[in-house]
């Protein structure tokens, strides 16, 4: 018979990166063993073993899941970007192969990052819910390419099988190391590119607080149960209110 694999050990793919990270030292907090993959180590942990690779090799991933029962996919190449083939490569095909390679090392959970843009259509949404569409017309690459990896992740999601899934869905994240949000509002502000308001100033933005992103994920993996409502989901994370922008 096979032995499941023990329940605290975890793995992070994108362990290395902005949330990852965060993730990774909460996770080692509450006692769970962490593996990170990504494609770089950008630090080091007691009680966490790196393993560089990308996530589009199935045998890489394969060695890092050994023993592992519960995976964090939160890596994807920088948003900014419009390089159409990496989005389409590492979000859509890498994330199949992800889905395989947790199947085969007999992983029974997968948390998926995704991000609340996959149902922005370019109008307002205003206390939008999980039962929103996904976007139409998506506004880039990276968001189209999160829609695809969102639809195949929690398909992915059976009961029968024992593998389940779920998938969160933040925006704007904010916190400590933050590499991109604050730093690049900060610059716009010193270079006097703030000095203007697109529409009439009532737009809203969403910014979530990076532990709150993480305390999703973990309430997520942990509650994620065969008989539990959230199989196969996707939930929005936000602090309370939008904030006016
Ligand atoms: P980040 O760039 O800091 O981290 C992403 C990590 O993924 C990096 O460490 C990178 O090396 C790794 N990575 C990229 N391609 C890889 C590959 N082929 N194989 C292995 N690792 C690879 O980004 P982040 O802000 O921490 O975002 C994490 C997740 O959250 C992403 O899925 C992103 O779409 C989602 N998200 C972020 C925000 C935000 O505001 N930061 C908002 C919504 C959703």
């Amino acid at each position: 018979t096979r032995i499941r694999p023990s329940s605290k050990r975890c793995a992070v793919i994108g362990g290395s990166g902005f949330l990852g990270r965060h993730l990774v030292e909460k996770l080692v907090d509450r006692g769970y063993s962490v593996s990170v993959f990504d494609i770089r180590q950008s630090y080091e942990l007691p009680g966490v073993s790196f393993h560089q690779g990308d996530l589009c090799d199935k045998q890489a991933l394969l060695s890092a899941l050994e023993d592992v029962s519960l995976v964090f996919h939160c890596a994807s190449p920088a948003p900014a970007s419009d390089d159409r083939l990496l989005f389409e490569r590492v979000n859509i095909k890498g994330t199949q192969t992800v889905i395989q390679a947790c199947i085969d090392a007999g992983v029974q959970k997968l948390v998926l990052t995704s991000s609340a843009s996959v149902v922005f259509e370019g109008t307002d949404v205003k206390n939008g819910k999980e039962d929103l569409p996904y976007a139409k017309r998506p506004i880039d690459y990276y968001t189209q390419t999160k829609i695809e990896q969102e639809k195949l992740v929690l398909k992915a999601c059976d009961q029968q099988k024992g593998f389940l899934t779920v998938a969160i869905r933040p925006h704007g994240i904010f916190g400590p190391r933050d590499p991109q949000l604050v730093p690049t509002l900060v610059d716009a502000a010193r270079q006097g590119k703030m000095k203007f308001i697109i529409g009439d100033g009532t737009n809203l933005v969403d910014f979530t607080y990076v532990e709150n992103v993480v305390h999703g994920h973990i309430l997520a993996a942990e509650c994620l149960r065969a008989d539990s409502p959230i199989c196969g989901k996707p939930y929005h994370i936000t602090n309370d209110e939008p904030v006016r922008f």
